[in-house]
């Protein structure tokens, strides 16, 4: 028996790890064929993130694994198969009120993760990332994993829910993380511009958060921001763009000036502190 869990857990673990590699990876690619460009300089924080992300893979595969196997082997969970077990309506409903809990309980734990001590030693991590790359969607400290790592699993038990409709969660999760973070929209400017980008959550508003700290925390909707006054609006990729080439080019002209080598990266100008 510990032997089958062990195995569903690295199951699980491979599964995220490649899910990971494949979706980031893809977003790296479409980055270089539409912004070519966009990434130079960001090679040793893009290794940075590629593993902090590998090893947060594992922190959600093992609870995603365990609770797998309950579910096969013992009926734990209220996942079901049956498409007909319960009304169609609640098919989109259930996948809004998972998308909808899961966003709760990131804006909390991710607004407790900015206090001073707590974005120290977990989430400063996340924030290293100056700006994230595609590659950045799983890099947090193992703390900040787990914060994430136990919603969904937990989820399983309290709402009932189809397993198609779950996989489509565990879709968006993973596209909405890596494109918030891929420093330029895939939206087109209407939506994310007009009533629906008033509430719900792409890049913009993410990069947002990577710029100024203390506001954008939600996840998914501009819901709890709004409503606790956290929500300073959408970026604006442009002026991040210029801002960080002009780094880019002032940092080579000073090493070039010393008649050092560039710093590699070298962008890590001053930032806001949370
Ligand atoms: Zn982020
Ligand atoms: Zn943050």
């Amino acid at each position: 028996m510990f032997l089958a869990i062990l195995l569903s857990a690295l199951a699980m673990t491979l599964i995220v790890g490649v899910r990971y590699l494949i979706v980031s990876g893809g977003f790296a690619w479409a980055t270089r064929l539409r912004h070519p460009g966009l990434y130079r300089g960001l090679d040793a924080q893009m290794r940075r993130e590629v593993i902090w992300s590998l090893a947060s893979a594992a922190i959600y595969g093992i609870p995603a694994g365990v609770v797998a196997w309950g579910w096969q082997n013992h009926g734990w969970t209220r996942i079901y198969t049956d498409v007909a077990a319960y009304p169609l309506w609640y098919l989109p409903l259930s996948v809004f009120l998972y998308l909808f809990a899961h966003d709760t309980w990131f804006y909390w734990t991710h607004r407790w993760m900015h206090r001073p001590r707590w974005f120290r030693i977990a989430h400063a991590v996340h924030h290293d990332s100056r700006p994230p790359t595609a590659w950045a969607a799983m890099s947090f400290h193992p703390i900040e994993a787990l914060t994430g790592a136990v919603v969904i699993p937990a989820l399983v038990f309290l709402i009932p829910i189809h397993v198609g409709a779950l996989g489509l969660v565990l879709g968006i999760m993973t596209v909405m993380g890596v494109t918030n973070h891929m420093g330029w929209e895939v939206f087109p400017r209407a939506m994310w511009r007009g009533p629906v980008g008033d509430w719900l959550i792409t890049a913009s508003h993410h990069q947002r958060h990577h710029e100024q700290y203390g506001c954008n925390y939600g996840l998914y909707f501009r819901f709890w921001d709004r409503l606790c006054g956290t929500d300073r609006g959408v970026g604006d990729f442009a002026k991040a763009h210029e801002k960080r080439l002009g780094d880019f080019a002032k940092a080579h002209a000073r090493a070039a000036s010393r008649g050092a080598a560039a710093p590699p990266g070298g962008l890590a100008s001053e930032q806001p502190r949370p």
